[in-house]
């Protein structure tokens, strides 16, 4: 009787420490994603996933309502969204990835930003071993481009008729010093090649400091990216044994320290394939909602990459890989959940993936990747170097023709953060519906210069076929009027109009 007392005792006791210590607004990693929120999370959605009456209200709350000329969505909580990820039910897969479509539609229409990433240096002192640049792996040639490379490197990128780049580094503070990434940044904003420019860098760099984050955002870039990895602490610490991204709270509060440091577009991921995808999305969406509660700005985008082949690296080692189906429902219940928040999937995937999860919410795509130090000047795309395995390997042109006959509209548009939409007032039009009147111009304008530069003359044909239609279909007659106007212009040999 007096064990069961104190067994009771202790596990109230441990609830109350646990209510105490999870706090979305905290800014201390292991309280807004706190463990034992998240275990309690998955305990209430296994109990809950065959509840079909709350399943119903949840994907009732979610539903995109139309308020005269905007359109609202609540999206979902940690807890509501993975109780629909547990429940198998099939008829609710079914209203899971229509809601998905609805959303999808509402807030983002039919255009895919279209973007592609810069490796700069693969040099590293960390030893993630679930990636071929960590510091044990004595037998990957390690490379750093001069400016000379990264020039001719934006050149070849710009000659295919990229506008958006991310540009990929491993965290060696010796051969990879901020100021490396800064001077790279300014080389790759100086460079007009042709018609061609980057209009927009992101930055996928290591957790850094305020002051770091600060020079970014001077330099002028887009969206701070950091892919957590994994959420699970544990996890985390074992499969980053050594250097400094071992610290599991330094890399989570990352984001946090961006923002502070004024980058307002911060971009979440989670590597799929690591931990227990249940636990990963649920801390996923936690990271969210705290970024949401303390800063007013939910993430610009999250990626949703899944552990590939490469140099060293078996993803059959980790055996928490994720079929196609169960991914599917991921970016799904993703888009449901944080409807504002751009999904990004990269050429890790296959051509066939790709195409299931366009429609479910993805609304980026990297087209015609090299994941190699230097890979985007050779002729035949190198594997010596490579971060990991491409499945798919299309041009870009391909890539843009493959979009155009799905019905969606391939963009290079970049035009939010150089007009100064970003942070909440990015959110604000996001939230209302409202930026779909600038992303649908703007990403046949963009479709339009890339038909123009460089587009084959089967994806011409085509790309002009879909800008008449899709002209059709802008309601706002000034808009049209404009748009029309900007792509007479275009016709003429001007560039660069946005909306
Ligand atoms: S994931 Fe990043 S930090 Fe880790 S080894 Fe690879 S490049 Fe380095
Ligand atoms: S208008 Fe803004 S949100 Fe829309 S595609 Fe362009 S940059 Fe993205």
């Amino acid at each position: 009787m007096l064990r069961l007392y104190i067994q009771m005792y202790r596990n109230g006791k441990l609830k109350m420490e646990n209510e105490k210590l999870y706090n979305k607004k905290s800014l201390k990693a292991e309280e807004f994603i706190n463990h034992e929120e998240v275990l309690r999370t998955l305990d209430y959605a296994e109990k809950n996933k065959n509840n079909l009456e709350l399943i119903d209200k949840i994907l009732e709350k979610a539903r995109p309502v139309k308020n005269g000329n905007e359109t609202h969505c609540q999206g979902l909580t940690h807890e509501e969204a993975s109780i629909l990820l547990a429940c198998e039910d099939k008829n609710v897969l079914k209203k899971i990835y229509d809601l998905a479509e609805e959303i999808k539609h509402a807030f983002y229409g039919e255009r895919i930003v279209i973007f592609a990433p810069l490796y700069l240096s693969n040099y590293c002192v960390n030893g993630c071993i679930y990636c071929p640049y960590h510091n044990q792996n004595h037998h990957i040639p390690r490379k750093k481009l001069t400016q000379e490379e990264v020039k001719a490197e934006v050149i070849a990128l710009q000659d295919m008729g990229h506008k958006r780049l991310a540009i990929e580094s491993g965290e060696d503070p010796v051969n990879n010093p901020i100021e490396y990434i800064l001077e790279c940044i300014n080389t790759i904003y100086s460079i007009k090649h042709k018609n061609g420019a980057i209009r927009r860098v992101n930055v996928n760099i290591a957790a850094t400091t305020v002051e770091n984050y600060r020079k970014l955002k001077e330099a002028g870039i887009g969206t701070y990216i950091l892919f957590q990895e994994t959420y699970h602490k544990e996890s985390y610490e074992k499969l980053h044994p050594t250097g400094p991204k071992h610290n599991y709270a330094y890399h989570t509060e990352a984001m946090d320290r961006a923002m502070e440091g004024g980058i307002d577009d911060v971009g979440l991921g989670v590597l799929f394939g690591l931990e227990r995808y249940k636990y990963e999305f649920a801390a996923l969406l936690m990271h969210a909602e705290h970024l949401e509660a303390v800063h007013g700005v939910g993430p610009h985008t999250i990626s949703v990459p899944r552990v590939k082949k490469a140099d060293d690296i078996d993803p059959t080692k980790f055996d928490n890989g994720i079929d196609d189906e169960t991914f599917a429902k991921i970016v799904a219940l993703t888009r449901i959940a944080v409807p504002y928040t751009g999904i990004i999937i990269s050429t890790r995937e296959s051509q066939a993936v790709r195409e299931k999860l366009l429609k479910l919410g993805v609304s980026q795509v990297s087209g015609a990747s090299r994941t190699s130090v230097g890979g985007y000047t050779e002729e035949e795309r190198p594997t010596e170097t490579e971060q990991f395995d491409v499945s798919d390997q299309r041009t870009l042109d391909e890539v843009v023709r493959w979009l155009l006959q799905l019905g969606h509209i391939p963009s290079f548009c970049t035009a939010c953060y150089r007009e100064g939409r970003t942070g909440e007032r990015f959110m604000s039009m996001c939230k209302t519906g409202h930026i779909q009147n600038c992303c649908q111009p703007n990403a046949l304008i963009t479709l339009k210069e890339f038909l123009m530069d460089y587009a084959s003359e089967e994806t011409k044909k085509i790309g002009e076929e879909f800008i008449l239609k899709e002209l059709d279909k802008v309601e706002n007659e000034s808009v049209k009027k404009i748009l029309t106007n900007n792509l007479k212009e275009i016709e003429n040999g001007k560039r660069d109009f946005r909306f």
